[in-house]
């Protein structure tokens, strides 16, 4: 040291593990000293730093939290700031927590001590993706702040520039901080000021209103301080002192201190306001979490989650009915128009029957995927999808699959009443190519709007007391089939490691109307431009199945329809009212002979005779050639298996409790009983997706090999399973 160098001490202080030693070491090098406090093990340490002509004396103190005497380390470093006169106070602070870390800060400027606020840690502050406004802060307080990363050395150069420049302006510091500590304390603390002042009390060494909210505070130290100097003082200050006390624990409930240090933390938050910013991506973040405590939650998140699931499903398909019945009527009425307007013949039947129902299969679902498109594209945007995932994935994964196979399940009527097709498409969010496959061969099991009318027809027949428990029974049987059946082929044929599931879940944010919107009709459209050619193809070709090919002649001779009257009397079909009483008189009307006539050219076609053909193996399963029949042409739309089978009985499909009715001709008909029933639902159940559902399956798995399975398989798996259920039944009933 030259002699001319001027010295400059500073005390070190701050909050444990601000960085303090740290920064001190990066500051004085090798240049410390380490010794004791006179009379007391704590350590001393002291460094030397040489800057501009002048000797900067660093003295690390130990850390505290607080300036009042509640420990050693508290009191040394208090001790400290008051008698040994450093000329600068460097408060080294955890920027990253500026909250907590100002409490020692404000107590300093309390005490009028000269501070420099060093903001340490600032890499963490920037990794966190915050930013402190330093320029405000310094307003604020009305201190210098320096930013610092003390374990870079950063920061480091601007510090002693910072010293140096203010050691000229100690005067500036000389008038304390001071805070209003409330309508219960601040009288009290005016009143004992003015007490400390008249007595000149200690305010040799402390300021007065210092002193008086170490009263408050009941700082040992400061008290015993005071008794010794004045006791008169000392006891008229200790006697506001417990009026406060009382007064607090009557009206608040607790201490003075705690009050102090609620008005600290208050003057704080206030000080920091728009002074740290967390940049948007972060608050994002933290909203996120803030927002999983419930949404992921062990008991909430599972059940929220089915409230969502739930009104996805009921948004679909009660919104999605609306458009649906509209455009299902448009179709009918378009193939009205047709029928009466064109000459009778295959050419009317065509347009009719193969094109306009072909096109209205593929529009007909349009309202539904949209609406289900939408709603995925809002459950993905808004990133609650994931968290659906998150919580599903432990069950599904043991069955093969993945968290996200739960919005096709559900859509394709997990929920009874729902449809394969925008189940197939929901598919689109689970992102591993195996579990998706399961999931698309798998969702078809379930109960779909289209299934609904047979269930309910046969429930109705043969479980009239328990329709609403056989219908549960038949979704539970859909779930289970679905779930196992993807375990086996997991296990078998798309074998393969589960996708491990990422758990980074991403924070949640708000989904655009028009984003959403663009996503919905993209996937829209592709469903339409490249499922409707198909659709339409294969829909056509059904038509053409099951009406070539034609009857040779469409007309009855007299013992012909002698010949079906005698038949249908047989069946007990003729004993309706409106019926001919006896064979005698046979001028049946003609809606009768074109029923007839229908059941006749059904029949006969390629689609009938593949259901006599398979009669002889159906039989196994309860099913006689109708049923077959009726099952051949569901593959078109399984809404069409009731209508199928009123041709094939030559009856109106349509209302119960007219006696030409099909339920009541199956209520009737000693061939149906309950084991046929009972196979038949579960054949429907299971057989082959419907051909739309195919098409489907082809577009979503990427290869219409697994569509061909999905039908083949399918249809195997329904018919093995109802054949022995069949034969169960029939060893008992
Ligand atoms: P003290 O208790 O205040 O003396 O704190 P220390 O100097 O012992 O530091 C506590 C911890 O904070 C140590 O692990 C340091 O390496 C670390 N640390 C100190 N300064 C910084 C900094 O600027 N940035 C980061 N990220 N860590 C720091
Ligand atoms: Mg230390």
């Amino acid at each position: 040291m030259k002699q001319t160098d001027q010295k400059i001490t500073i005390a070190l202080t701050g909050n444990p593990n601000s960085g303090k030693t740290t920064l001190f070491n990066t500051l004085t090098g090798s240049r410390q000293h380490v010794g004791n406090y006179p009379g007391i093990t704590v350590e001393k340490k002291e460094g030397l730093v040489e800057s501009a002509g002048y000797v900067l004396h660093f003295v690390d103190l130990p850390g505290t939290y607080s300036l009042t005497a509640y420990s050693q380390e508290e009191l040394v470093a208090r001790n400290f700031m008051v008698r040994e006169n450093p000329d600068l106070v460097v408060d080294v602070v955890n920027a990253a927590s500026l909250e907590r870390n100002l409490y020692l800060a404000v107590q300093i400027l309390e005490l009028g001590a000269p501070l420099v606020l060093v903001l340490n840690m600032m890499d963490e502050v920037r990794k966190k993706g915050m930013t402190l406004d330093t320029g405000l802060l310094e307003q604020r307080m009305g201190c210098r702040v320096v930013e610092t990363v003390a374990r870079q050395g950063k920061g480091k150069k601007e510090l002693i520039d910072t010293i140096i420049s203010l050691n000229s302006r100690k005067e500036d510091f000389k008038s304390p901080l001071e805070i209003s500590y409330g309508p219960d304390l601040d009288p009290a603390l005016k009143e004992m000021e003015d007490i400390i002042r008249e007595n000149a009390f200690l305010t040799d060494i402390y300021p007065a209103r210092w002193v008086a909210l170490k009263y408050l505070e009941s700082d040992e130290e400061i008290i015993s301080e005071g008794r010794r100097k004045s006791p008169d003082t000392s006891t008229r200050l200790e006697d506001v002192t417990n009026k406060v006390a009382d007064h607090c624990l009557k009206t608040l409930k607790t201490y003075p201190e705690a009050v102090i240090a609620d008005y600290r933390y208050g003057f704080i938050s206030s000080l920091l306001k728009d002074v740290v910013t967390r940049d948007q991506q972060r608050q994002r973040i933290e909203m996120s979490d803030q927002l999983d405590k419930f949404l992921t939650h062990r008991l909430l998140g599972p059940l929220f989650m089915i409230f969502v699931l739930y009104m996805v499903y009921s948004l679909t398909f009660l919104v999605g009915d609306i458009p649906l019945s509209l455009i299902e009527d448009f179709f009918g009425w378009m193939g009205e128009v047709v029928r009466r307007t064109m000459p009778d013949g295959l050419l009317q039947s065509l347009v009719a029957s193969g094109i306009i129902d072909g096109v209205g299969a593929v529009l007909s679902f349009v309202p539904l995927l949209m609406i289900i498109f939408f709603c995925i594209a809002f459950l993905e945007d808004s990133g609650y999808m994931a968290r659906v995932a998150y919580m599903l994935d432990r069950v599904f994964r043991y069955f093969g699959l993945h968290g996200c196979s739960i919005m096709p399940f559900i859509v394709s009527g997990g929920i009874a009443g729902g449809c394969a097709v925008p189940g197939i498409m929901a598919a689109r969010t689970l992102r591993s190519p195996k579990e998706k496959l399961a999931t698309v061969l798998t969702a078809p099991f379930m109960t779909c709007g289209a299934k609904l009318p047979i269930f309910l027809l046969l429930a109705g027949v043969f479980f009239p007391a328990n329709q609403a428990l056989a219908l549960f029974l038949i979704t539970l049987l859909a779930w289970a089939s679905a779930l196992l059946v993807s375990k086996l082929l997991r296990a078998t044929i798309i074998r393969g490691a589960a996708t491990p599931f990422v758990m980074e879940l991403p924070p949640y944010r708000l989904p655009t109307l028009q984003g959403l919107l663009i996503h919905t009709w993209e996937r829209t459209w592709q469903y339409i431009k490249k499922a409707g050619t198909i659709i339409l193809a294969i829909s056509i070709l059904i038509w053409a199945a099951m009406t070539f090919p034609q009857l040779p002649d469409n007309g009855f001779s007299d013992e012909e329809i002698q010949g079906v009257i005698a038949e249908r009397d047989f069946r007990g079909l003729n004993t309706a009212p409106g019926f001919p009483a006896n064979t005698d008189d046979i001028t049946l009307e003609e809606e009768q002979i074109e029923l007839v006539l229908a059941e006749r050219q059904l029949a006969h076609s390629y689609a009938g005779r593949m259901g006599t053909f398979l009669e002889p193996v159906t039989s196994w399963a309860g099913f006689d050639w109708r049923i077959n029949i009726s099952l051949v042409g569901g593959f078109a739309a399984k809404e069409v298996i009731i209508s199928t089978l009123g041709t094939a009985y030559s009856l109106e499909a349509g209302e119960e409790d007219d006696p030409t009715s099909l339920s009541d001709h199956i209520r009737q008909d000693p061939d149906w009983d309950t084991k046929r029933a009972v196979s038949l639902i579960i054949f429907v159940l299971l057989y082959a997706p419907c051909f739309v559902a195919v098409v489907a399956i082809a577009r979503e798995s990427g290869a219409w090999r697994w569509a061909v399975f999905a039908m083949v398989f399918n249809t195997v798996f329904a018919f093995g399973f109802s054949t022995a259920v069949y034969q169960t039944l029939k060893l008992f009933i």
